[in-house]
């Protein structure tokens, strides 16, 4: 007896899921419009309007990048070459090539006098490339505590905007799933968010977003990322008087197993919202997650974990 699909099995039997979902080039614009949309009102604001200044001198960097900045092609083929993905992290961090784009954001970015800010600043254009390195080293691996709190979103910036500029303007960088669900498949860093997309061909679909260089990849969704246990997972969200909790457009995947959440953000609730500004703006949804004893394995580049 023949089998006879559904129109929607059909669907899905001719087309798998596109793999990658790439950031658009005016990427850090969108963030730094939406974090200034999200300081109104809003208990954080000083802080969301800083980083929102920050990504626009992320966009000066991929618009305007330093000189002869981009990885060699030979360093890229030799991490694909031993399995690792193509911009690896971890390995391209011990080299030079992204120091030009911190010091460019320190000659550009001009915030609002603000003390702690300034000492900051000036920490960091008084370190040699040495210690430089091996801040980010510690910040690229998830070691917060190694480095100083306050230094972390002007590093965390100038990193991100070297290997997203990197990820948009390397041709045919061959990218593959990557050792776990939450690992990027072209920097090797972990997800800072997902986001459940509405357009076209992404709809429906989740993506996890790179902390680093904003990549985007696909993984099913009521799935732990961390521990790929689907048993009992459940979806949290801050009280707010304009959703439903079933249409929140920000609600935190809590695994019971492992202990650990992922912050996802459904776009057909909100069209315009953006994962890191979404992250940052709901901070006291990771306090309450804290509280009640789950872990956060997603790291956020602009801010120090439990600083001020
Ligand atoms: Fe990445
Ligand atoms: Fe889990």
């Amino acid at each position: 007896m023949p089998t006879i699909l559904e129109p929607g099995e059909i669907e899905a039997a001719a087309s798998s899921p596109p793999f990658l979902y790439l950031p658009p080039h005016n990427l850090f614009t969108l963030r730094a419009l939406r974090l200034e949309r999200l300081a109104e009102g809003h208990p954080l604001a000083d802080y969301l309007r800083l980083v929102a200044g920050l990504c626009y001198v992320q966009q000066q960097l991929m618009d305007d990048p330093p000189v002869a900045t981009l990885p060699d092609p030979e360093r890229i083929k030799v991490c694909q070459e031993h399995g690792l993905p193509p911009l690896a992290a971890d390995s391209l961090v011990r080299e030079g090539h992204w120091l030009p784009y911190l010091d460019t954001l320190l000659q550009r970015y001009r915030p609002a006098p603000q003390l702690a800010v300034e000492q900051a600043l000036a920490t960091l254009r008084n370190t040699d490339s040495g210690q430089r390195k091996a801040w980010a080293v510690a910040l690229v691996s998830g070691q917060f505590t190694l480095l100083p709190a306050a230094l972390v979103p002007f590093l965390g910036a100038a990193l991100q905007a070297a290997w997203s500029h990197w990820l948009l303007s390397t041709p045919d960088l061959a990218l593959k799933p990557g050792d776990s669900l939450s690992q990027c498949p072209a920097c090797g860093s972990p997800a800072m968010a997902g986001v459940i997309r509405n357009r076209g061909k992404h709809n429906g679909l989740r993506y996890l977003v790179c902390s680093l260089c904003a990549c985007e990849w696909h993984v099913v969704r009521v799935k732990c990322v961390y521990c790929e246990q689907s048993k009992g997972l459940e979806y949290v969200s801050l009280d707010d008087d304009r959703h439903a909790a079933n249409q929140a457009p920000l609600r935190a995947e809590t695994c019971p197993g492992c202990r650990s959440y992922l912050k996802l953000l459904y776009l057909e609730n909100d069209a315009e919202a953006e994962a890191l500004s979404a992250d940052l703006a709901s901070l006291m949804l990771d306090m309450r997650l804290e509280q009640e004893g789950y872990l956060r394995p997603a790291p956020n580049l602009l801010l120090a974990p439990g600083s001020d």
